[in-house]
């Protein structure tokens, strides 16, 4: 049996990575502070002797023995990111420094949820793991991008330096049930508003692109990640690369709703990235790995998470 400790495990992938590691038979340490995740995500969870909730900020040090460390800890929505833009650059670089040290006392291998957004609002289309993107590196978004960047940068110098088995990849828009419904990112609101016939809000012109995934995708790149060989660090692209424009998101989901909400366009945030698609080659290459779940599908059962959550509400 591992002891596996997932930060920011109270959250939405965080959530879903605990409760697949659980099943597997692992001994599960979940750190959270709550910020952005919830109790609710994990208390079907809370009976299993083998996992063990943690209310705990990783921006201090954590200490506990353990053999694998999967480092989700930080909001990851524009809104929330964007809420306290220092904490989010404390959460990102100082977190990395604290779990980065547990693993090299620890001996444990780490793995880092990091982003499509280290490339930035990119030139390069699809974006490979060799694209180094185009970065603000003082726009609103940058106390997301540039933490995560840093973090890269701190995973890569523990390995090279202090000998860290890492592995980084780098996680395109992902979905699925247990998404806060209020927090602001595009399949959310664009689910929580249909159902409710409200009108769906479109930033810009909607032909901004992104690439969606379903998480249960994701989780299996993540595990299958931190399996490869010890020297192999990534970064790995894990991403859905069915590419949809905004709007056409907005079409699908009214028609899986049957929503009689219309479209509305506001204005466009600044640096609010035109294109987004993964480059999964590496993913295949290394890990034998690809999106299994298509759009509509994955969309059919966030729709009938996000109904039973208006019906408890
Ligand atoms: P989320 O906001 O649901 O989860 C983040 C979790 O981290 C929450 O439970 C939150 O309470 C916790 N957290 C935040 N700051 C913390 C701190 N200082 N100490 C302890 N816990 C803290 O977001 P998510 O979508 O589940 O994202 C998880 C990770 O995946 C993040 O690191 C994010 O950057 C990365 N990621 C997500 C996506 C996506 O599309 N969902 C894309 C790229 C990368
Ligand atoms: N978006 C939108 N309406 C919304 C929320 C988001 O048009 O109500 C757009 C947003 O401007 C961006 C895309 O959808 O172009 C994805 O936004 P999200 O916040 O989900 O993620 P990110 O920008 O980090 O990829």
């Amino acid at each position: 049996m591992k002891r596996i400790l997932v930060t920011g495990g109270a959250g939405f992938i965080g959530s879903h990575l605990c409760e697949r590691l659980l099943n597997e038979g692992n001994d599960v340490i979940c750190v959270d502070n709550f910020f952005t995740g919830a109790k609710e995500n994990i208390i079907h969870l809370m009976g299993n002797p083998y996992f063990d909730p943690v209310r705990h900020d990783v921006v201090t040090p954590f200490f506990a023995e353990v053999d694998e460390i999967y480092n989700l800890a930080c909001p990851a929505s524009p809104v929330h990111y964007q809420h306290n833009g220092i904490k989010t650059i404390k959460t990102s670089v100082m977190g990395a420094i604290n779990m980065l040290g547990l693993a090299k006392r620890t001996q444990a291998k780490i793995l880092q949820a990091s982003t499509s957004e280290v490339y930035g609002d990119p030139h390069i289309h699809p974006q490979p793991e060799s694209y180094w993107g185009h970065v603000n590196p003082t726009g609103i978004r940058s106390c997301y991008d540039e933490g995560k960047r840093c973090a890269e940068s701190l995973f890569m110098n523990y390995h090279l330096q202090n000998g860290v088995c890492i592995k980084i990849i780098r996680i395109f828009n992902t979905y699925g049930p247990k998404m806060h419904p209020n927090d602001g990112r595009v399949v959310s609101n664009f689910i929580m508003q249909a159902l409710q016939n409200r009108d769906i809000t479109i930033y810009g012109d909607g032909t901004q692109t992104r690439s969606f995934q379903y998480v249960d995708d994701l989780v299996e790149g993540m595990i299958r990640m931190m399996a490869t060989d010890d020297n192999f660090a990534g970064p790995v692209n894990i991403g859905n690369p069915g590419e949809f424009t905004i709007k056409q998101l907005a079409e699908i989901i009214i028609r899986l709703t049957g929503s009689k909400s219309k479209l509305v366009y506001l204005s466009l945030p600044q640096d609010d990235p035109m294109q987004r698609k993964p480059d999964i080659t590496l993913a295949k290459e290394k890990l034998g790995w690809q999106p299994l779940v298509p759009l509509e599908e994955g969309l059919q059962k966030t729709i009938a998470y996000f109904k039973t959550k208006i019906q408890q509400s």
